[in-house]
């Protein structure tokens, strides 16, 4: 399990604009005057004080759900790699060395467009034709198995995992998945804008499968059944904060009570399929929807499985596909789901391609050029003195016993820091590239990626391997390697600006630093030990003294209105929220720790060191949302919105307070009674 800053989900959506914007590093001021609103007091929103001057001047752009500081420096990255891919696409055919052959044959194929139009469907003809074969269960999950190695996770999800009890070995697991929506909320809910929305996808599915051949009354007589058997499927499905619960989701199976407790899926057939032994045990995430899965297998008639597999392979393949395949899929997925007006330009859409597909390979041609060793130790830097600060909050913590605290102090020392990228690099030497349409070629990579993963059920976990790409502008904690990770990506200004007072850089990136080593102490995370196994090592009344306290941090985000009426998931958000405030929290007694001996910094433009320290939190957050994709958010994100995430900590600091003179009584100001204190 791995908790990023942001979505994994959204990251993967961000992406950069087409509108001129200055590259990250040309920025000139690390806190810019002109994107404060000073008509708004810092202790009214403190959000607005110090991100409404850029949110007045900034338009998202076109072919985008949101615009935010992670945006800008994705933009500025995105530029950097389009140097670094037309290059490799240019000196392909010439080149000796194997890896940027790679990645400029993919990239080449992927902006060909001709030839996509060339080829239509052909690259999945194979696969198209196994599945209009289907004429039973078995043979339904013989596909299944087969779209699973591509990594389609229709029906069930399946893949390999550190074990949550004993990280050190990896093992398979099974999570519920197989939707065409972003969540089981999609499909439940009863409100006029959910079903307005399902009669949208309906159209979609009914669309996609006639650009694949149906006629239109089949095309729509399909799409009502595919629409039926994933309604089934989240019905079956766990919702999204129950699954935060990492006990909930450990249910270590033997493969004979597998068999058992699932009839009609042959695992023997299952495991010949994905070409790897049979292990002795899997983790069946939710039993009762995999339960649900083979129930469906046993009972759906043939057809019906014909019609929800090709959907569910055209529906991956979709971005790979001719224009009429990739426009009726944008006009669902970016329209639709998240208010976005126009398809980014192709060259956008393959870079992100080639980063899903071959990360590795693209994160070695970006650090070489863009990542300098200088960053890397100023950054390790900062996180060791970030950890030294939450080492001495833990000394000082009056609910946690001695125990827990040594504990505690344990999984902090354990804790492994990644910065920049992997020590060592993955190889793709068995990995084939060559000139073909974009479609075969994102097969031939996409199974690649799902033996690569699939081979390492039952090894020992590596512990160096990353789950973000290099030039990924995000950051993460894993809980079952018990390590934080930073790539090269996030390592830039506003977050991190080798030009600007510490203040500024302890706010952002500090902060940024902090939220990841506090995710190793949330109310997840805080059950993983220190070599990363779930293991019950708090001591009851520490429990319980967590939990009260985590209970008003759950009130807090839930009394805060996102969009429209909807306001924040408090237990859905809560992980993220706490790290928030620890981060802000043990990032700010860094700072007034490395000014130890020395003078107060002189101020700034009129601001204090303390207040830019706290705006240097809030400009990280600047941004803007469509309201649709905020809809989505709020269903799907684990993370609150991000005028919260400025402003939700802060209210609960009397250091952010006696900053800027706020009083009792300010929105800005929790009353005592309500105020969040855990780390
Ligand atoms: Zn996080």
């Amino acid at each position: 399990m791995s908790r990023p800053i942001l979505a994994t989900a959204v990251a993967i959506l961000l992406s950069a604009v087409a509108v001129p914007a200055l590259p990250a590093q040309q920025q000139s001021r690390p806190l810019d005057p002109a994107n404060l609103d000073t008509t708004c007091s810092a202790c009214q929103d403190f959000f607005t004080y110090a991100n409404g001057g850029w949110v007045k001047r900034t338009e998202i752009p076109g072919d985008q759900a949101a615009w935010s500081s992670f945006h800008e420096l994705q933009d500025a990255n995105f530029r950097a790699l389009k140097a670094v891919l037309e290059d490799a696409a240019r000196t392909a055919a010439s080149t000796r060395d194997a890896d940027q052959r790679k990645l400029g044959t993919f990239y080449a194929n992927c902006m060909d467009s001709a030839a996509v139009e060339r080829a239509g469907l052909a690259p999945l003809a194979d696969e198209l034709g196994r599945i209009a074969a289907v004429r039973s269960g078995k043979d339904a999950q013989r596909v299944l198995a087969r779209l699973a190695l591509h990594q389609v996770p229709a029906g069930f999800a399946f893949y390999s995992t550190p074990d949550a009890r004993r990280s050190e070995r990896t093992i398979a697991e099974i999570s519920q998945s197989g939707l065409g929506l972003p969540d089981r909320d999609y499909y439940l809910k009863t409100d006029s804008s959910s079903v307005a929305l399902r009669e949208q996808y309906r159209i979609h599915v009914a669309r996609m499968l006639q650009l694949s051949g149906d006629d239109s009354a089949a095309a729509a007589r399909a799409a009502d059944r595919v629409l039926a058997l994933e309604t089934v499927l989240a019905q079956a499905s766990m919702s999204q904060e129950a699954q935060r619960d990492p006990e909930a989701v450990y249910h270590l199976t033997s493969l004979p009570d597998l068999g058992r407790q699932t009839p009609h899926l042959d695992w023997p057939l299952w495991f010949r399929e994905l070409g790897v032994p049979a292990p002795a045990e899997i983790n069946v995430s939710q039993p009762g929807f995999l339960a649900a899965v083979d129930s469906l297998l046993g009972t759906l008639p043939a057809e019906d499985w014909r019609h929800y597999l090709r959907w569910q392979l055209l529906n991956a393949a979709a971005p790979t596909l001719p224009s009429a395949f990739v426009n009726q899929n944008f006009q669902f997925n970016g329209t639709a789901l998240q208010g976005i007006r126009e398809q980014r330009p192709r060259w956008k859409r393959c870079l992100q391609l080639t980063d899903n597909l071959m990360g590795e390979l693209l994160g070695q041609a970006y650090v070489r050029r863009h990542f300098s060793p200088e960053a890397k130790a100023r950054a390790l830097e900062m996180v060791r003195n970030i950890q030294a600060e939450l080492r001495h909050r833990l000394g000082t913590l009056t609910w946690m016993g001695e125990e827990t605290r040594a504990r505690a102090y344990r999984k902090l020392d354990a804790m492994v820091n990644r910065i920049g990228y992997p020590d060592r690099w993955r190889s793709y030497a068995g990995l084939e590239v060559k000139r073909e349409p974009l479609a075969a070629s994102a097969r031939r990579a996409s199974a690649f990626e799902g033996r690569w993963d699939l081979g390492k059920i039952g090894k020992p976990t590596d512990r160096g391997q990353w789950n973000m790409s290099a030039p990924t502008v995000n950051a993460s904690y894993n809980t079952s390697r018990n390590a934080i990770t930073f790539p090269a990506g996030i390592l830039q200004p506003p977050f991190f600006d080798p030009g600007a007072d510490d203040a500024v850089n302890y706010g952002g990136m500090g902060g940024v630093i902090g939220h990841e080593i506090t995710h190793g102490f949330d109310d997840a995370g805080r059950k993983f030990d220190d070599r990363g196994n779930l293991s019950g090592w708090w001591d009851s009344t520490d429990n319980r003294a967590f939990a009260e306290r985590a209970e008003v941090m759950v009130r807090q985000a839930g009394g805060y209105v996102a969009v429209d009426t909807l306001t924040v998931n408090g237990k859905l958000t809560l992980g993220e929220n706490i790290a928030d405030l620890g981060g802000v929290l043990i990032a700010y007694g860094a700072y007034r720790r490395s000014l130890a001996g020395k003078p107060e910094p002189t101020p700034i433009d009129g601001l204090t060191g303390d207040q830019r320290f706290f705006l240097g939190w809030a400009q990280i957050w600047r941004g803007r949302f469509r309201p649709e994709f905020a809809r989505m958010l709020v269903t799907v994100d684990p993370h609150a919105p991000n005028a919260f995430r400025a402003n939700g900590p802060l209210a609960n600091m009397p250091e952010f307070a006696r900053a800027f003179g706020c009083k009792a009584g300010d929105p800005m100001v929790r009353d005592e009674r309500v105020r969040v204190q855990i780390w």
